[in-house]
């Protein structure tokens, strides 16, 4: 393929895109294909000659449109949102245009530059406390991960590393595999399912501490917990707490783990994956209060604030532990001004990385902070627009609402309701997945597209209410 060829590709990819987003309530948000459907579309083969790029784009609606579950239709409300915005596009474009490798400073001096900067925006957007920063004489400082998963991960390896030598400087008779084998991670039965990974990678025990009625992870649990493990010789290392637990959206109290993992030495990460953009709000941060116990804060603009995945941006107070757990040198990657920038290899599990601050750069630019607001206020006005016509109707219950997730149920009881949601996704026109809360099966109803407005939260209550009417009219339980 030449330049010509490219351009005109990429400008009819451009159309595409543009044309699939304006008409994407017109598709059922959840396909209709079977396992192995595509095997009969495409050959087992690749072509031997190469194809003219027509070719693909008429494949698009045949083989790769039917298999697609439309994540940015506005009646997608399972999950969490997973962003998309035409800045972010374009930022991914031009990443891919340069396709530079910024493994260090000088492998691409403006993709560690940009990225410093972006991540100082996002600090300060967020009301995150200076300390996070990157600037030139601090310990602190944050970079772009491509997940929440692996950040939790690396930032247990950092803690790892930092007990064991704290340990060891208290008992210099102990070998580190002794001290190893007695570490021990906690976070809530709430948090996601990469904390519980993350600790099966690093082999620490991930210790899922109850949470309260409302899912949140209280102080005196952790305490007893530690207290404990500590009179059996163990030596906790890691807590992980939530703000916005992925089944309800729950927040862990900060303010009162916090001052417990300081006295103990125990290394503090915030997974604030999905509900950490909320913090662009000033109305939300009091969720965040005891931040500055957080040894590391991790959350996802590819989730919630339009930047295309992947973009998890983590930010550390100190950034040596990690530094001294992930730093491999070889000649090959020197270069003459080491020490002065961040090589970013040592934050990190890979070694190349790509260029993703452009997009968080755009993004930025392109809606400025108020627009991002505005997306955040938008999203969880709608929810409670939801909520507020949902709870008309007394054959439903509204458990909880916080920011843009709705907890739905029928009070008929918890068959009715998981019938409701089988029906629902039978038909295909809106995608909502369940949790349990306090004890009950609920229905997430979560405002994920960036394309959602009023109109379409009521063709959501019309669908839902009338498959209520089917299911509850011959029989009520
Ligand atoms: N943490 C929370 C609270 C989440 O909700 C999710 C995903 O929904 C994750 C972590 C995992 O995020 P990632 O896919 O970026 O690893």
């Amino acid at each position: 393929m030449n330049s010509e060829e490219f351009k005109q590709f990429g400008k009819a990819m451009i159309d595409y895109i543009a044309t699939y987003l304006d008409n994407i309530r017109n598709r059922d948000v959840i396909p209709s294909v079977e396992p192995g459907y595509m095997t009969k579309l495409v050959p087992e083969e690749a072509p031997t000659k190469g194809e003219n790029w027509r070719a693909i784009m008429t494949d698009l609606e045949k083989v790769i449109m039917p298999g697609i579950t439309h994540w940015h239709s506005p009646y997608f409300h399972a999950y969490f949102p997973t962003a998309n915005s035409y800045p972010a596009i374009v930022g991914e474009l031009l990443s891919a245009g340069i396709g530079c490798v910024g493994f260090s400073w000088f492998s691409s001096p403006a993709c560690t530059e940009l990225e410093m900067l972006v991540m100082n925006w996002l600090a300060k957007l967020l009301g995150l406390p200076d300390c996070f920063l990157n600037k030139s004489g601090s310990s602190g400082g944050g970079t772009i991960q491509g997940s929440a998963s692996e950040t939790t991960f690396i930032c247990l390896i950092a803690a790892r590393d930092r007990t064991i030598k704290r340990i060891k400087q208290k008992f210099p008779h102990m070998t580190e595999s002794d001290i190893r084998g007695r570490l021990v991670a906690y976070t809530s039965d709430q948090a996601n399912s990469s904390v519980e990974k993350a600790g099966l990678i690093a082999a620490i025990p991930m210790k899922h501490l109850p949470s309260n009625e409302y899912g949140k992870l209280t102080a005196e649990t952790l305490l007893e917990a530690v207290e404990k493990d500590e009179s059996n010789g163990m030596f906790p290392c890691y807590v992980v707490a939530t703000l916005g637990s992925t089944g309800t959206c729950a927040f862990d109290k900060l303010e009162e783990i916090g001052p417990i993992c300081k006295k103990e030495g125990v290394w503090l990460h915030i997974d604030a994956a999905y509900a950490g953009t909320a913090f662009v709000c000033p109305e939300y941060r009091h969720l965040m209060k005891g931040i500055e116990f957080a040894d590391s804060f991790n959350f996802n603009p590819h989730k919630w604030m339009l930047v295309n995945s992947d973009c998890s941006a983590m930010w550390l107070k100190e950034s040596q532990p990690l530094i001294d757990a992930f730093k491999v040198e070889r000649i090959y990657l020197r270069h003459k001004y080491e020490g002065l920038v961040p090589d970013y290899r040592h934050w990190q599990i890979s070694l190349g990385r790509r260029f993703r601050a452009l997009k968080v750069w755009f993004t930025l630019r392109i809606y400025g902070t108020d627009g991002i607001r505005n997306h955040i206020r938008h999203q969880a006005s709608l929810a409670k627009y939801f909520e507020y016509v949902l709870k008309k109707d007394h054959r439903f219950d509204v458990p909880l609402s916080n920011m843009g997730l709705v907890l739905f149920n029928l009070r008929a009881g918890d068959n009715s309701t998981q019938k409701l949601l089988n029906l629902l996704t039978e038909r295909k026109k809106l995608y909502l997945i369940p949790c349990h809360f306090m004890g009950k099966l609920v229905v997430r109803f979560v405002v994920c597209s960036r394309f959602t407005t009023a109109a379409d939260i009521e063709f959501s209550l019309r669908e839902i209410i009338a498959v209520a009417n089917k299911l509850l009219l011959p029989t009520q339980e």
